[in-house]
């Protein structure tokens, strides 16, 4: 296996495209938009060597017909006929090993954002698409709140060490949701002060880990009674379990 390390390509507004890179040779996750990629391959003099897709929407998906010109490379993605060009259909439990890097992934099927959204796991990182945020998580497009608690209480089964690669820049604006659902939690008084500096200095706030997720994550944290409690108050009645927690709040998000 060769020394490798993993870079944020923006594209669009706040996407990142994961590339992971050594010398010679790239991959990329989620490549929304072919041409920051083409743009820095071609600055950097790196050949691309396979292209991963944790789901099927445009901004991580555009990009993949354009790269497939310059290059054939095989497409790793989920079972989802939406998205043309994987040539690699995998399922949860997969194994899956990146080319060139020898990389070893495990495939994750983690419903809620969409129906089939997928996610990487292996050599210390998850990528994982829009289905966890740091300090959040997606919109349920496709899925309902079981699925995403159910594919929620999956990733956090992962090591705590965990690099956790997010497809979008949305930290600071979960901190602040996050800071309403959860007012007391200290882990998320100091993630937000790191979060700051960054973005004050223009950088990513991504990777986060997984122990930083759970810590800081309300979506994660739907069994803390701070979390259960603010819950309760925006639905009006109490909540018991996790799922109508997590239901709660993530409409309690998308009207924040
Ligand atoms: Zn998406
Ligand atoms: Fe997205």
């Amino acid at each position: 296996m060769s020394a490798f390390e993993v870079v944020p390509l923006r594209a669009f507004t706040d996407n990142y495209i994961w590339t992971i890179r050594d010398a010679g040779c790239a991959a990329v996750a989620d490549p929304g938009d072919a041409r920051p990629v083409l743009d820095y391959l071609k600055r950097e003099k790196l050949r691309l060597v396979a292209i991963l897709n944790t789901h099927h929407h445009a901004d991580h998906v555009g990009g993949n017909s354009e790269l497939l010109k310059h290059c054939k490379v095989p497409v790793f993605g989920p079972h989802d006929p939406r998205i043309t060009e994987v040539t690699h259909r995998l399922a949860d439990g997969e194994r899956m090993t990146l080319p060139h890097f020898g990389l070893e992934f495990e495939v994750m099927e983690i419903p809620g954002h969409t129906r089939t959204h997928i996610a990487f796991h292996g050599a210390g990182m998850l990528f994982c698409g829009d289905t966890l945020f740091a300090v959040g998580c997606g919109r349920l497009f496709e899925g309902t709140p079981q699925q995403m608690h159910d594919s929620l209480t999956k990733l956090i089964r992962v090591p705590d060490a965990t690099r956790v690669y997010c497809g979008h820049e949305y930290t600071l604006s979960n901190i602040r949701f996050a800071k309403a659902v959860d007012p007391n939690n200290r882990a998320l008084r100091q993630v937000e002060t790191r979060a700051r500096q960054l973005r004050d200095q223009d950088q990513p706030t991504l990777p986060s880990t997984m122990a930083q997720e759970k810590a800081t994550n309300p979506f994660l944290r739907c069994r803390e009674p701070d979390v259960i409690a603010a819950a309760s108050k925006y639905a009006g009645k109490p909540l018991t379990d996790p799922v109508s927690v997590l239901a709660a709040i993530r409409e309690w998000k998308n009207n924040f």
